[in-house]
């Protein structure tokens, strides 16, 4: 176990070292993380060398909610292999606490993907984006949105999330105290990945 510390939020992390997923389990994600990457949606902040962006998918027929998501620190990749994918197979929202498996840790915002899947059992995927000018133009035309004073990562962002996608299986948030911070999530890849893809439409015709 092990804490990072940003000078904010803490993270309480277990990471157990596994064997690399297999294609089939990543291949969706992958396919739209593709699509997502090449509109800069997911990347690095260049000045800062700092990562954006992380997607997951539930795994189906489990008694427990587990999901797969794409390891921290994975932004500025162009393609990932299943090293670059990781198994959320528990966590505690109230302790902050992830539980991990794979050849790299969860993304940091791993949480706030719980979070969102507790809302409903429809819900099967969860995309996290960054871009600025959607990202104001989602605050400036009031669409959903946590708070300022909510940091990403915190016990308060996985309750305001979860009033934001009760009762909603598909949607699109901002997070206004995570700059550029853009959730959508849906019952399918392809519902989560076109929710972003319409965003883009709309505001860069
Ligand atoms: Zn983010």
């Amino acid at each position: 176990m092990s804490e990072i510390d940003d000078g904010v939020i803490k993270y309480e992390r277990h990471f157990t070292p596994s064997p690399a997923l297999k294609s089939d389990q990543y291949s969706g994600l992958e396919h739209w993380r593709k699509k997502l990457y090449h509109l800069k949606l997911i990347g690095e902040y260049p000045d800062v060398f700092i990562g954006y962006g992380n997607l997951s998918q539930k795994i189906l027929g489990l008694d427990h909610l587990e999901f797969i998501i794409t390891a921290t620190q994975t932004g500025k990749f162009q393609d990932l292999t299943g090293e670059h994918y990781t198994i959320v197979e528990d966590y505690d929202l109230e302790k902050n606490a992830i539980f991990a498996k794979g050849c790299m840790d969860a993304s940091s915002e791993a949480l706030t993907h719980a979070a969102i899947y507790e809302c409903s059992s429809d819900i099967n995927v969860v995309f996290h984006i960054h871009d600025n000018y959607l990202w104001n133009k989602m605050l400036e035309e009031k669409y959903d949105s946590t708070a300022k004073e909510i940091p990403y990562g915190t016990v308060q962002m996985a309750k305001a999330v979860k009033q934001i996608v009760s009762g909603k299986t598909s949607g699109l948030f901002a997070m206004a105290g995570h700059l550029d911070g853009i959730v959508s999530w849906g019952n399918t890849l392809d519902e989560a990945g076109e929710l972003i893809l319409q965003l883009v439409k709309k505001f860069n015709p």
